[in-house]
């Protein structure tokens, strides 16, 4: 390689800063570019959200417990890290999914796709909502479509077409588990664009979601499951990540304080990476100062907000809320619990006035994470406009937890231990328009701050594919862009 090695400061050490380290030394280096790679975590952790606890022989997660297996981004880093035989699908005798509804679980009808029935017979049949509601819902076939591509809210869109009984009942707390989002606020755009553009092709979601299907499972070898975890936690991810990446500097315990422009420095462009010199400074907490050609800010809108708003418009990031969720994780003796688990757990819509928003069962659903005489339950608590209990004290909180179990599922015994993990403003919740925002504010630092990149959970789905996606597309295009401006980077 020619020239100096081009400095390449990642802000933030979850799942997108990892990972677009892991893509920035791989596509940077693909393109003729050596980069010099520094990691900046605030905490002493890295992994984010991401936060394995083996216990007494239980797997628990205190963040994200598993991830879609059709968005295969985090299969395919996990073949390039070479951890993807870790792999595990969940207990196929588990999949049923329960929605309460006045105090009793029903089963979430077959087919059901966030509400949107693509079996009607299943639909039809179900407890979950009245008469007048599957009524209304078949309306759906009759009611002529919007034709505007304008983004609404996710919550409009299905109340449009289906009624407010199928939103409430079913497809908010579908969703409440990954946004712990207020529906009526949600961008649809950001969220589900394809049911926009079912609505406009079709005339009717129930049509088109129909035509479309898919199953929703995906391979895994020669098992099927529709999500897939670690064998030993989603912080195998993050440890396989930690070590590939030993020739990345990684920075834990003190953040980003600023992000300033060297005045007199190179073009900003890849010229900088054959001699001139960096365009960026970052500050930490510490009072160091680390130069920088490129800078990936991958921390949460708000912080990301505070380190960019000297530079740019940060509306597109202080438009997004981050809502307060709660993990209650609870563990018991098999011969204590009566209830019969054929499922993977419930769902609790907002109207129930529930504490718990949803509960896995996580002991049947991942027959892995815990030994055979013991259940473990995992409940959600907290959701937009609902996050006071979040901020309890331990004991306070576990109590309206169990309260809650007990009523629902008839448990009485005293759980072997509890786990509690506070997420705060840890849901960001993307407004109507929030796609828009983005590419605004992306255009904006293309122009003022080349080289700058800012991606996240915040920015274009909340999953972790999506982060790995955005960190690997982003990583991608910067290397794309710097092979075409640098012939002089290329290997001698
Ligand atoms: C309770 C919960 C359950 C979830 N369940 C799932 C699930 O089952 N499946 C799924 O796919 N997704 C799930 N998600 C979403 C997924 O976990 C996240 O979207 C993803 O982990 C976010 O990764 P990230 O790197 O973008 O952000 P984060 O993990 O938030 O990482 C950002 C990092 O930046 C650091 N930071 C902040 N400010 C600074 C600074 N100034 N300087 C340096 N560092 C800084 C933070 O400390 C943090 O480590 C869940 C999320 C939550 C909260």
């Amino acid at each position: 390689m020619t020239g100096r090695a081009r400095k390449v400061v990642i802000i933030g050490g979850g799942l997108s800063g990892l990972s677009a380290a892991f893509y920035v030394r791989k596509y940077y280096r693909e393109a003729g570019i050596q980069p010099d790679i520094v990691l900046v975590e605030k905490d002493k952790l890295l992994g984010g959200k991401i936060e394995t606890l083996h216990r007494e022989g239980f797997v628990i997660e205190k963040g994200p417990d598993s991830f879609l297996a059709r968005k295969t981004e985090m299969s395919d880093l996990a073949k390039e890290l070479g951890i993807d035989q870790e792999l595990v699908t969940t207990n196929p005798n588990a999949k049923k999914t329960y929605i309460l509804q006045r105090g009793k679980l029903h089963p979430m009808p077959a087919g059901l796709v966030l509400g949107i029935p693509t079996e009607l017979k299943p639909f039809l049949k179900s407890g979950l909502i009245t008469f007048g509601g599957k009524l209304r819902a078949m309306m759906d076939f009759v009611i002529p479509p919007r034709r505007s591509t304008e983004d609404e809210s996710l919550g409009e869109l299905i109340e449009r077409r289906l009624g407010t009984e199928v939103l409430e009942n079913m497809t908010e707390p579908l969703l409440a588990g990954i946004y712990a989002g207020d529906m009526r606020k949600i961008s649809l755009q950001a969220t589900f664009p394809q049911f926009g553009e079912v609505e406009r092709k079709y005339g009717s979601l129930i049509r088109g979601m129909t035509a479309g299907r898919k199953p929703a499972e995906t391979h895994t070898g020669t098992k099927k499951s529709a999500f897939l975890t670690f064998r030993k936690g989603l912080q195998s991810l993050v440890q396989a990540l930690i070590h590939d990446l030993h020739d990345v500097e990684q920075r834990t315990g003190t953040g980003v304080k600023s992000l300033h422009l060297l005045s007199g420095a190179g073009a900003g462009t890849a010229a900088s990476a054959g001699g001139a010199s960096p365009r960026y400074e970052v500050e930490l907490d510490d009072g160091e100062r680390l130069q920088a050609d490129d800078v990936y800010v991958t921390v949460q809108n708000y912080a990301a907000a505070g380190l960019l708003r000297p530079h740019v418009d940060v509306s597109a990031l202080d438009a997004v809320n981050y809502v307060s969720v709660a993990n209650v994780v609870m563990a018991f003796a098999k011969k204590d619990i009566v209830t019969e688990y054929d499922g993977s757990g419930f769902l609790v819509p907002r109207k129930e006035g529930r504490n718990i928003t949803a509960c896995t069962w996580t002991s049947t659903k991942w027959l892995h994470t815990s030994p055979d005489d013991r259940v473990l339950l995992r409940c959600y608590v907290g959701r937009s406009g609902d996050e006071q209990n979040v901020g309890l004290p331990d004991e306070a909180l576990a109590g309206l937890v169990h309260k809650d179990l007990k009523e629902i599922m008839d448990i009485t015994a005293d759980p072997l231990f509890t786990e509690i993990t506070r997420l705060k403003h840890s849901m960001p919740q993307y407004p109507v328009g929030h796609p828009a925002n983005i590419a605004g504010l992306r255009s904006e630092l293309a122009r003022k701050l080349p080289g700058v990149y800012a991606f996240g959970a915040g920015y274009d789905g909340i999953g972790m594919p999506d982060c790995i996606k955005h960190a690997k597309l982003t990583a991608e295009s910067a290397a794309g862009s710097l092979r075409q401006q640098e012939p002089a980077a290329v290997p001698e």
